[in-house]
């Protein structure tokens, strides 16, 4: 018999297990409360503009291995479009371009580093020199400090951390130096900037995110498996999940792809009680991002992407070939929770202008802001400690799949897909006996 697995939840994590769990041959359901797959990483249909539209701007790395992998077994390889330059734009709209030289890792990056307008020398020095040793931290032993205090420790100055060190740190963990554990702040580094030019590029989706998912319900539902939509679990244990509705399915094992705080609202009492994994969860807290589409009435960035050099918002990304869609995305953007419409626009504006005089004359047409409050986990110094586990020590409890599980990477698409794989090998593992491997099964992460 194929065992039968319930995957409670249809983000990315709960996308990545289906896909390896019916490629291999258990029986799957997975139930999602919304109407479409995606969960954080989605698109939705926008009335005024016409469109579908991403929540947020999502960019993937080089180094993300797992996720690109997801997207090969999804056939989307082909949509990702990979920038290997980073432009960085000052007020006054002086632009720099980082790319990459044909060197060994870590001197790609250094000829246009040096080369770089937006720091002055000393900076360069003082930056190089940091990098010089972040590369040979063990970064866990780094994780009960912010980053803010390791900058400290590598005497870094005020002007090298809004240029150089924020615009970085905010985009990728989703936090402000000053709050996150150095641990993924180092590993951007490590694993990123520093390795090479082909683990730092840039792979932005050429198509809105939903689109990608409809690879999904074709790929899982023609190998058998099922999808609930628009149905809420109310509550799950190892073996059952009941729905909104008052229904309970039953399975041989639950995954649990939910995002922390659900997971925590809606298992079991007892389970809660013996499953040490739940109280860690009940500690994490999370890290918002605003996106921004921005409709002009003409071309305003001549650019694929922007950093924006001491802006409060970091990046602005062209959604159309002539520059008139615009992305704009701001992370940790608590201070931006409160501002309604009108003052974010605003703010975005001017950063833009300051940025791209050019754009002055232009007619701003139609503006989408979308606050994400829970967009992330919040990596803050201890939140290591608080993830769970995929399998519960025992065994006994659901397996849990989430970019909030140790993945050893922070909350992003590539820590979702890992920890989608990993629970699905866990439960291929527990059910070796029972499933008729096909001989295209793909090698278990
Ligand atoms: C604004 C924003 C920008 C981001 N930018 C990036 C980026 O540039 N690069 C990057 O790598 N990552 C980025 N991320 C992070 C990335 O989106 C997440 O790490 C990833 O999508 C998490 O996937 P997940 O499957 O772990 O969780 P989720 O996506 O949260 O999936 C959980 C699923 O469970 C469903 N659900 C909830 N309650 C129930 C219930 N009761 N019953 C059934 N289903 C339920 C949800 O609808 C959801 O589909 C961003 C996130 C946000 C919000």
């Amino acid at each position: 018999m194929k065992p039968r697995v319930l995957i409670l939840g249809g983000g990315i994590a709960g996308i990545a297990a289906a896909m390896k769990l019916t490629a291999s041959g258990a029986r799957v359901t997975l139930i999602e409360s919304r109407d479409r797959l995606g969960g954080r990483a989605s698109s939705f249909f926008d009335a005024k503009s016409g469109l579908w539209l991403d929540n947020c701007q999502h960019v993937t790395l080089g180094c993300c291995d797992s996720y690109l992998h997801l997207c090969d077994l999804l056939g989307v390889s082909h949509l990702i479009r990979w920038d290997d330059e980073q432009y960085w734009v000052e007020e006054g709209g002086r632009t720099t371009i980082l790319k990459p030289a044909n060197l060994p890792a870590p001197l790609h990056g250094l000829p246009a580093f040096l080369k770089a307008k937006f720091l002055d020398i000393g900076e360069k020095a003082r930056i190089s020199a940091a990098l010089a040793q972040l590369r040979f931290l063990n970064r866990f032993e780094h994780e009960a400090q912010t980053f803010g205090s390791l900058l400290d420790d590598l005497n870094q100055h005020e002007s090298e951390r809004t240029k150089f060190w924020d615009p970085i740190i905010i985009s990728a963990c989703n936090l402000t130096p000053e709050r996150v554990s150095a641990l993924p702040a180092i590993q951007v580094f490590q694993q990123a900037f520093l390795a090479g030019a082909r683990a730092s590029r840039i792979g932005i989706m050429t198509v809105p995110l939903g689109q990608i998912y409809e690879r999904a319900t074709s790929a899982i539902t023609e190998s058998g498996g099922t999808f609930l939509l628009g149905e809420s679990v109310s509550h799950f244990n190892s073996h059952t999940a009941t729905l909104a509705s008052g229904h309970t399915l039953e399975a041989d094992a639950v995954i649990c792809a939910l995002p922390f705080e659900k997971a925590v609202l809606f298992a079991d009492d007892g389970l809660k009680h013996l499953d040490e994994r739940f109280a860690g969860m009940a500690r994490m807290t999370h890290s918002p991002i605003l996106g921004v589409h921005l409709f002009f009435d003409r071309p305003v960035l001549p650019l694929p992407h922007a950093v924006l050099v001491g802006a409060e918002t970091q990046w602005l990304f062209r959604k159309d070939a002539s520059g008139r869609v615009v992305h704009a995305v701001i992370s940790a953007a608590d201070d931006w929770m409160g501002l309604d419409q009108e003052d974010i626009v605003q703010k975005v504006l001017r950063d833009l202008l300051l940025r791209f005089p050019r754009a002055a004359d232009a007619q701003l047409e139609l503006a989408r802001p979308v606050k994400e409050r829970r967009a992330t986990f919040a990596c803050i110094p201890g939140f290591e400690s608080l993830r769970p586990t995929t399998a519960s020590e025992s065994g006994q409890g659901p397996f849990l799949a989430g970019d909030y599980t140790q993945t050893d990477w922070p909350a992003t698409m590539e820590g979702a897909s890992r920890s989608g794989f990993a629970a699905a090998a866990h439960v291929l593992r527990s059910f070796r006996n029972q499933i008729a491997f096909a001989p295209s099964t793909p090698e278990l992460v």
